[in-house]
């Protein structure tokens, strides 16, 4: 087994007693980069120079559990003199001339990048489609999407080529990618991480967070990545907590609710499928481990309509954001200027040539729900419908611990499966309900949960704001029940 597909915990050891070093661990994820390239496309740009140059700098930097280890960042993240282009073809040829705060901070700690990973073109979409360089493809099977939009981050830990990456999560991108992909996905509370460089996408609801292959790894990222940061002024100060040295899993007399209407089979008879009734019967399975944990589980009530009501409100919320950050994409200051006679068409042209359909769809919603005879009617009233769903989390979270339901009903797609009606219960009650960790800012968590038709399934488990570490010490005890805690796909292991 090589030493990258072990936990950052054992990794590190290695590193620190020489069994191994970090400049072959570091050529070694290069050397899988580039094979697995053409097969599932986890990247934009391989930054195998930098990286190794980089290694020859370690000495300089002093000891602790992230030192030397390659890892791979969503290519919406700053980073200084190296391509950063948010898979967006108008942003093709951009070169930040500064780092994202948690690029600095993994530099300080001497951990390795070692490249820039696709996501879907600006963060926007949940398929890992929509990239200017192409599809990602599922480790699992090449036959499948990974999902989205940090697809590359989740494909590349997913395939063994780093054990760690970085993502971004604005209603649930870091968290279905890493149920498709059979990883943990992780994004902490609101303003736990700095978001300085990370292209905002939107700003009230946009989250850093990572892939990892085992809870105790996210601890370690979270501990170097958190903290204020003069720079993003939503950073929260440090909790001075230390998450890796925090970890228990005595979770005796922890309460946990799941939301009823989301696992209720009467409401999905008419598309009740064999692996939706795999998944709704391993969630069982789950209340049943979870209680013989120690853990009291609980069914709540949630008003339905307001459930139904989370897809279009963080649509409307997200896409008004997101038509107001991205203004700057004109051609006139980034992005390939296109010809035009006035200014107003070069800015016309470009943008028309620079963005893909999606994109321009999410576009002109935006500025339809920001127009100001709509922006009553649609911008505040769902900004009102986010405000009634935290309070009733919020509510919820002070009497229990925490929030568990599945990350998706389904394992990952077909790239040729018929696109699922936005507007079944099925789609707004299972595969909407994690931007409710958005609205709130609330630490969530997806991990591993079983494989259903030999494709990975996942546990989606929210806590309230402030308790990463009482969020991970449940992902921690619940993991522990689980028979296949850091499984790479893609037969890297067996080769
Ligand atoms: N899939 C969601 C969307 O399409 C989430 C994206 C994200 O979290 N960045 O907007």
């Amino acid at each position: 087994m090589s030493y990258l597909d072990k936990t950052l915990e054992e990794i590190s050891s290695a590193l620190k007693n020489g069994e191994v070093t970090s400049e072959d661990l570091v050529k070694e994820s290069i050397d899988r980069a580039k094979k697995y390239q053409e097969k599932y496309n986890s990247f934009v740009t391989i930054t195998e120079d930098k990286a190794l140059s980089q290694v020859k700098e370690l000495d300089k930097i002093s000891d602790n559990p992230l030192k030397g280890i390659p890892y791979a960042i969503k290519d919406n993240f700053s980073t200084k003199g190296i391509l950063s282009t948010a898979s967006s073809n108008i942003l093709k040829d951009y070169v930040p001339f500064f780092n994202a705060t948690v690029v600095d901070k993994l530099n300080n700690c001497g951990s390795i990048m070692i490249g820039k990973s696709v996501l879907d073109e600006l963060a926007m979409g949940g398929t890992g489609t929509t990239g200017h360089t192409g599809t990602v493809k599922n480790p699992w099977d090449e036959k499948r999407l990974i999902g989205g939009s940090s697809a590359g981050s989740a494909a590349a830990v997913a395939s063994g080529i780093v054990p760690f990456s970085i993502g971004s999560d604005t209603g649930d991108s870091i968290r279905k990618p890493a149920c498709y992909g059979g990883v943990v996905g992780y994004k902490p509370t609101y303003g736990r991480i700095s978001r300085f460089g990370l292209f905002a996408f939107a700003s009230s609801l946009d989250h850093v967070g990572c892939f990892t292959r085992s809870v105790s790894d996210v601890a370690y990222i979270l501990d170097a990545l958190k903290g204020r940061d003069e720079k993003d002024m939503t950073s929260l100060p440090d909790d001075n907590i230390s998450y890796s040295k925090n970890l228990t899993k005595d979770v005796k007399g922890k309460k946990l609710f799941y939301i009823k209407d989301i696992v209720d089979r009467e409401n999905y008879k008419d598309s009740m499928d064999e692996e939706l009734d795999e998944i709704l019967k391993n969630f069982d399975g789950i209340i049943k481990n979870c209680e013989d944990l120690g853990f009291v589980v609980e069914a709540v009530d949630f008003n339905k309509e307001l459930l139904k009501a989370i897809f279009p409100a963080y649509i409307t919320i997200s896409c008004a954001e997101a038509t107001s950050n991205n203004s700057n994409l004109t051609g006139i200051i980034f992005g390939p200027r296109a010809q035009g006679k006035s200014i107003d068409e070069v800015m016309f042209n470009s943008r028309t040539q620079g963005f893909s359909e999606l994109i321009k769809r999410r576009f002109v919603l935006g500025s339809y729900i920001l127009q100001k005879e709509n922006q009553e009617r649609l911008f505040l009233n769902a900004g009102r419908v986010r405000r009634l769903i935290v309070e009733k989390m919020t509510e919820l979270f002070k009497k229990y611990d925490g929030m568990i339901l599945p990350a998706s009903g389904s394992v990952a797609p077909t790239f040729k499966s018929e696109t699922i009606d936005k507007l079944s219960d099925r789609y707004l009650l299972l595969e909407n309900h994690m931007a409710i960790g958005n609205f709130g800012g609330f630490p969530s968590i997806t991990i591993p949960c079983g494989l259903v038709n030999n494709m990975p399934i996942g546990l989606n488990i929210t806590s309230g704001i402030k308790k990463d570490l009482e969020l991970l010490n449940i992902a921690y005890a619940i993991e522990d029940t689980m028979n296949y805690k850091g499984q790479i796909a893609g037969g890297v292991k067996s080769e």
